[in-house]
């Protein structure tokens, strides 16, 4: 069992505050995933749980105990990095039984230890060969098998299919999603990788410059963010977004006009998803076509508003031309609001 609490968590090296104001409690079991570009206090923010970073504010609560004080091999947590650092001389039994060797762990099990974890990582094969003779997805199963071997209750991710390639990182996250089920531990994955946090996580924690925007379950996330930031970061292509202003219920903005809205008067930024809008011949944005890109299963179609970058996804057998005047319905469902100033969430 593991339930960690973080409670008013911050790190601060001289002025610079790398995370501020951390308070969350990650259920026993749960897997949870940072989410947010570079230097957001993603990898801070594990490390302090790991022990590998003073807190500066706050506390840490491992099912209830604080843990601030305690030395990283006193937590129970197993690191897994985008470096694999394997160690070059050992070969993958070796490798995968270190962390038992210097725990001191009774010689007897290793040997059913190790087998069983390179099992669950399908690595039964490989166990002779040294690491220079591996390929980058088997260096990094073998990385998680030797976080396996030492059953924590804990799993702390960092990046680890960053040093993969596409179709290798897609399998190996199968393969993590499935590992932490089977092994019902509570994980913490750092990504900034908005479809690897949807796919894996039972919750996900939008951060933005050390400081939490939002938490919730993927399809929280993506069906209500909480600001315009979390709004752009989540989906592909990102939330369409158009500055716009109400005035008597009506939404307008360079091409866009929509009616209905139940709105003080005033600077608003309007979004919808590309999905969430239909191409017809007339709709609340009407603008020529900008671009059209053929992605095999659909058809993205872009106009310009404003500054900005709209995208709508058509049918794949759909034909125009870049100029073509086209119209874009938005259902007045699919609308989300935001404030002009600081991008909060206005419904
Ligand atoms: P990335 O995705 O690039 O790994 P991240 O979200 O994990 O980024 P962190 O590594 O947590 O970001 O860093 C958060 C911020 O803290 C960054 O601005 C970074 O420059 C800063 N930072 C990290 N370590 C130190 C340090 N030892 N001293 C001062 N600033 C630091």
């Amino acid at each position: 069992m593991a339930e960690i609490q973080l409670r008013n968590v911050g790190k601060r090296w001289g002025a610079f505050v790398g995370v501020h104001n951390f308070d969350l409690t990650i259920a026993d079991r749960e897997f949870l995933v940072l989410l947010g570009p570079s230097g957001c206090g993603k990898t801070t923010t594990m490390r302090m749980i790991a022990g590998l970073e003073d807190v500066t504010e706050g506390e840490i609560l491992v099912d209830g105990n604080v843990v601030n004080d305690l030395e990283p091999k006193d937590r129970d947590v197993a690191m897994v990095f985008q470096s694999y650092a394997l160690y070059p001389n050992m070969n993958v039994y070796e490798n995968i039984r270190f962390p038992l060797k210097v725990r001191g762990i009774d010689a007897a099990s290793h040997d059913e230890k190790v087998r069983r974890a390179a099992s669950m990582v399908e690595l039964d094969d490989f166990l002779h060969r040294k690491p220079a003779e591996l390929s980058g997805g088997q260096r990094q199963r073998v990385a998680l098998a030797r976080a396996i071997v030492r059953e924590p209750n804990v799993f702390l991710m960092d990046e680890p299919l960053s040093n993969l390639d596409a179709k290798l990182r897609v399998s190996t996250r199968a393969q993590i999603k499935n590992l932490s089920h089977e092994l019902a531990v509570t994980t913490i994955y750092v990504t900034h990788d908005q479809i690897e946090a949807m796919t894996l996580a039972d919750r996900v924690v939008v951060m933005k410059k050390g400081v939490v925007q939002q938490v919730g379950s993927p399809m929280e996330i993506y069906d209500r963010p909480a600001n315009t930031f979390v709004a752009s970061f989540i989906g592909s292509p990102a939330m369409n977004l158009i500055d716009g202003r109400v005035e008597s219920g009506v939404f307008t903005a360079q091409h866009t006009r929509v009616e209905g809205v139940t709105l003080t008067d005033g600077p608003v930024t309007l979004g919808f998803r590309a999905e969430d809008a239909m191409l017809q011949d007339h709709g609340q944005i009407e603008a020529p076509i900008y671009t059209i890109e053929l992605l095999g299963d659909a058809t993205m179609i872009s106009v310009r508003v404003g500054g900005a970058l709209i995208s709508v996804k058509a049918d794949k057998t759909y034909r125009a031309e870049i100029d073509d005047r086209i119209g874009i319905r938005i259902p007045v469902e699919a609308c989300h609001f935001f404030t002009a100033e600081s991008g909060e969430r206005l419904d």
